[in-house]
């Protein structure tokens, strides 16, 4: 690194970043959106570093058993090979101990070649001892001990490795979720006060549900930080555990929800706050398939590249071409599926996705509600694939697997119809998903899914939305005058849509497969090509250069301060 790459601005911290497909250091939506950020970022030119830790057992391999068991597999990741290690260290204290920290490096390049660079922080050293080696092992390890030392290492660790490293001109540090809010305590240092902190701190809170709100006991702080921590903590840390998310919104200038709604949510919840939105969005280039890409270089020229907005144009589509595109990233999912299961798909009939992380709040059985019903509705007529990963500590969502497993087995033979659960729900899986199937299913508990990414994922590549109303999709199902998709309940103005009634969103969801989706996809072919290029079109809007155009704007001020003005223009 020479010293004029040095001179960033702003300082992403996240838990989790997806950069490739093959690196598993990322569990889900958050880390992809970290991904894509960065990715966006660095086609914008914006002066940004990234901070992360890397994980050499990754998060985990998922097998599933025969009985629909899932299996963890800790990966074996040897890192050495994709990221560059730096030859400098920090130190984190932990109760009475030093430990070292040392640092890689991965750049992600953008399309004109602008380089962003992430820091990936490591505690796996010879000098180190072994339970110091291994606090950076598992992403999300369960255990509080394990979790709040990474959490140090992440804020503490990152600010000093910044510093160390000679960024001395962070003007911005944006906390990607409250995970690296320890980076306050190095702050404070710096600027001796709460109010100078916040000038900059920008915070961007990613889910009302409680397991993303991180909390710790006092006896827990008090034990690893010892007589470190600030004075008062309790007063801006939280009063009876050092609640991460309150930390972050005490100590952040700016603060954003990643939709219209949680914004909403997030305020009924954190009242005393000004808490702002900046809607998700996905990086488009790295989420169309490559024979969707194909159809748009041609059909909307290069320039979409560059300016997505080209993507407004896409009602003007070839429906024949959009069609036969549609149908190659569907023949291939179905070669995939058919070589990793028994049971067999066909290519012709409407191919439903449920693809996700398995928690509760996304209610992954909710179709399932009444067995006999569905199968009378979908019988020759659809099939299903389900992918996604429960956490190792969550029984809940691992016997949810469980059961999706039965009910393949019960379906195939009694019915004939297909249900799959694939393994290993990641990136280049998911890419596969988001343009193979015909429509994409997402039924989460109204008001719990702060955004979502994967109907965005699947809508530029014109697949159609079946999803509650429920985050970005609230926006996209309006944007598109209801054209890019179908809604599963009520709509919010709706004073139903404050019930929490499961049987509600399941009358709805088989009434609307049995009586418009199903009847539309096989005797109204045009129209569902016509929905299609509407759901292509909220790419214009649903994307990562768009989302960063906020960010710079709004919260990091880059144009008062004059860095980013060209690329505005
Ligand atoms: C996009 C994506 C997610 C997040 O999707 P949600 O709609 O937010 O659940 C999770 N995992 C993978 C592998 C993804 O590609």
């Amino acid at each position: 690194m020479n010293d004029d790459e040095k001179d960033q601005e702003i300082a992403y911290f996240s838990m989790e970043i997806a950069l490739e497909s093959s690196f598993p250091i990322y569990s889900g939506g958050l880390g992809i959106l970290a991904g894509d950020t960065l990715r966006s970022a660095a086609d914008m030119g914006l002066p940004m570093i990234a901070i992360t830790l890397t994980y050499d057992a990754g998060y985990f391999y998922q097998q599933i058993g025969s009985n629909g068991e899932q299996i963890e597999k800790e990966m074996e990741w040897d890192f050495s090979n994709d990221f560059k290690k730096i030859d400098q260290q920090v130190t984190l204290e932990l109760q009475d101990k030093l430990i070292k920290v040392e640092s890689w490096s991965y750049e992600v390049i953008g399309r004109n070649g602008h380089k962003i660079t992430v820091l990936l922080l490591d505690t796996d050293l010879n000098e180190n001892e072994p339970w110091q080696r291994n606090l950076t092992h598992m992403l999300y390890d369960a255990n509080p001990f394990q979790r709040i030392a990474q959490e140090m290492i992440l804020g503490i660790c990152g600010y000093r490795m910044l510093e160390k490293l000679g960024y001395d001109n962070i003007k911005t540090y944006h906390l990607n979720e409250g995970h690296a809010a320890f980076l306050i305590f190095e702050l404070l240092k710096k600027y001796k006060n709460l109010e100078e902190v916040k000038r900059h701190c920008v915070f961007t809170t990613h889910t009302p549900v409680k397991a993303g709100l991180e909390e710790f006991d006092y006896n827990l702080v008090n034990d690893v930080f010892r007589n470190r921590i600030p004075d008062q903590i309790h007063e801006f840390g939280g009063k009876n555990k050092l609640n991460m998310t309150i930390l972050a919104l005490n100590a952040s200038g700016y603060i954003n929800a990643v939709s219209k709604k949680h914004s909403e949510i997030s305020k009924k919840m954190f009242p005393n706050y000004e808490i702002n939105h900046i809607t998700n969005g996905i990086h488009v280039g790295y989420w169309l398939s490559p024979y969707m890409r194909d159809f748009l270089n041609e059909e909307l020229t290069r320039d979409w590249h560059h300016n997505i907005k080209l993507f407004e144009n896409a009602l003007n589509l070839d429906s024949y071409e959009l069609w036969r595109v549609h149908n190659k990233a569907k023949r291939n999912l179905i070669e995939y599926e058919n070589s990793h299961s028994w049971i067999l798909f066909d290519k012709n009939l409407l191919t439903i996705g449920f693809c996700r992380r398995i928690a509760e709040y996304k209610r992954p059985l909710l179709i399932f509600n009444d067995l006999e019903r569905l199968a009378k509705i979908i019988k020759k007529k659809a099939q299903l694939i389900f992918a996604g990963k429960a956490h190792p500590a969550d029984l809940q969502s691992k016997d949810y697997i469980r059961k999706i497993h039965e009910y393949s087995d019960y379906l195939w033979n009694s019915y004939g119809i297909g249900l799959i659960f694939l393994e290993n729900y990641e990136i280049s899986l998911a890419k596969s998903l988001v343009s193979g199937v015909d429509l994409w299913l997402n039924n989460p508990r109204r008001y719990l899914e702060a955004s979502g990414t994967s109907g965005m994922k699947a809508s530029i590549n014109g697949v159609l939305n079946f999803s509650t109303l429920d985050g970005w999709w609230i926006e996209g199902y309006f944007m598109s005058d209801k054209k890019a998709g179908w809604a599963i309940g009520p709509e919010p103005s709706d004073p139903k849509a404050q019930i929490a009634d499961d049987s509600i969103d399941v009358e709805d969801m088989y009434n609307k497969l049995e009586s418009e989706i199903i009847p539309l996809f096989y005797h109204s072919r045009d129209e569902w090509q016509e929905r299609m290029k509407y759901a292509i079109r909220l790419g214009a809007y649903f994307n990562t250069n768009r989302m960063m155009e906020e960010y710079a704007l709004k919260s990091y001020n880059l144009i008062k301060q004059r860095i980013w003005k060209s690329k505005i223009d």
